[in-house]
């Protein structure tokens, strides 16, 4: 390391792929840089879990890459990593009147019997392709996906294909979530999918080696109680063991964790923290002794208007094969929710006995003694919800605190969430930093 005065000490808090895309760029021009974790593991949401007998770990949310997320593979093609990126093309599938159909190419949704009719398929076919190539989202921020979809796609298509995924991912608030938002989302899709080699816990892990060879401090299970901005412009952080003083921070925690570590931010800065608002996630992981769809299905979007009493079925072992995980086939039931719904307090035994009769609608031979193991993961911070003008509404990295800078989900809009815009914010946050903005 360069040991010149120009040389500053900086703190980043969470180890997810923010902070550690945030200390790469940091520690790449010289910086001393510490990255404190509250947990006793890198990754943060897209950290993974291993059992014996599994070659690969599991994300403990289901995760995988679209082929568009430009920021991760230009990261791992840095990082030397690329040849470990596995593609894949699995089976996605939508319910319609007691029925899963594919979704996984156009032509598939273009089949598909909630608009079998040839001048909807037109429609269908016309407007996704007007939103594909549309530049600017700023115009649809204006509007709710709930009325722009109705006007446009037209009823029928909106109910039976738009409406179950707001309503899965947005619950009650799902006719608030802007247009902009859903444009995002289809434009950054991409049918085919990617993971890396061993799961996402190798990749961070790999990523977190890596960073430590190059001299960065990486300190798990130590916790940031709170951010106090010092005379003369530097941060003092308040450890379990004490104190220590930085020239500078960025936290990637969620923004209400953000106004608690950083009480004395301007009341404005913490009012718009404040009023962001989020789903939060729970998701039960089952390891069973035999494959759930004998179709291949690897994702399928639960209409809870039916019965279903969780949103997303993931066969995860439809997408990877078995013996990664010796044998096991890997089911995720997850749900986005309000962080007081009750699948926050329920044991897992319970959140078990309500989910299994779910898996006997996807195949009629399963039984609970299927259940080999049960792992219960849930977040109070896992999917932001876009409102109308939104981009009026998003915190700045750098906050009114000099020194002291903040990334997280909530500003990498209008794109959804994801590790890919992790490490783009994250990125950028750095680029703040060392430009001094
Ligand atoms: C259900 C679900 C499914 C998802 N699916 C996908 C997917 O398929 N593909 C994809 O790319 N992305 C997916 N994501 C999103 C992805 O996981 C996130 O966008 C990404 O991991 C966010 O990274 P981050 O670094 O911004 O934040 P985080 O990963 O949340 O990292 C923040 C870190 O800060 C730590 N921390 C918090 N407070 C403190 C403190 N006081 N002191 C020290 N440390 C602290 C946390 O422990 C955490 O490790 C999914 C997320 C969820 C919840």
């Amino acid at each position: 390391m360069e040991t010149n005065s120009t040389v500053k000490h900086y703190a980043i808090i969470g180890a997810g792929l923010g902070g550690l895309s945030a200390a790469l760029d940091l520690r790449k021009v010289g910086h001393a840089v510490t990255v404190f974790e509250g947990a006793d593991y890198v990754g943060g949401l897209a950290a993974g879990f291993k059992q014996p007998g599994w070659d690969w770990s599991v994300e403990r949310f289901y995760h995988h890459w679209f082929l568009s997320d430009s920021s991760i593979f230009g990261l791992l093609a840095e990082l030397g990593l690329s040849d470990q990126v596995k593609i894949l093309q699995p089976k996605t599938v939508a319910y319609y009147q007691g029925r899963f159909y594919p979704l996984d190419s156009p032509l598939a949704a273009l089949k598909f019997p909630g608009y079998s009719f040839p001048f909807r398929m037109a429609r269908f076919g016309f407007v996704t392709v007007y939103l594909r190539y549309r530049a600017g989202w700023q115009a649809l921020e204006k509007v709710t996906a709930h009325e722009w979809v109705r006007k446009y796609y037209g009823e029928r298509v909106y109910s039976s294909l738009f409406e179950p995924l707001l309503v899965g991912k947005f619950g009650p608030h799902y006719k608030d979530v802007n247009m902009a938002w859903m444009w995002a989302r289809l434009k950054a899709r991409t049918t085919r999918l990617a993971t890396f080699t061993g799961g996402f816990q190798a990749f961070s892990d790999l990523f977190a080696e890596r960073l430590r060879g190059q001299g960065v401090q990486i300190r798990l299970s130590t916790p940031i109680n709170q951010v106090e901005p010092l005379p003369g412009g530097r941060l003092r952080l308040h450890l379990p063991s004490g104190p220590e003083e930085f020239d500078g921070c960025l936290s990637t925690t969620s923004p209400g964790l953000m106004a608690r570590l950083a009480p004395s931010l301007p009341e404005t800065y913490l009012k718009g923290l404040l009023d962001l608002r989020h789903m939060g996630a729970v998701v039960l992981t089952l390891a069973l002794r035999e494959q759930l769809s004998t179709q291949g299905y690897y994702w399928y979007n639960l209409p809870k208007s039916e019965g279903y009493p969780f949103l997303a079925l993931v066969e995860h072992t439809n997408f990877l094969s078995p013996q990664y995980f010796g044998g096991d086939h890997i089911v995720y039931c997850g749900d986005y929710l309000d962080p007081d719904h009750e699948y926050f307090s329920l044991s897992k035994e319970d959140l078990v006995t309500r989910f299994l009769p779910a898996l006997a609608r996807i195949n009629p031979r399963f039984t609970p003694d299927w259940v080999r193991d049960s792992w219960l993961w849930r977040t109070p911070y896992a999917q932001p919800i876009p409102l109308v003008n939104h981009s009026r509404n998003i915190p700045a990295i750098q906050t009114p605190i000099p020194g002291l800078y903040f990334a997280s989900m909530s500003q990498v809009y209008p794109w959804d969430r994801g590790t890919n815009f992790a490490v783009k914010i994250g990125r950028e946050a750095a680029r703040l930093i060392l430009s001094g903005v």
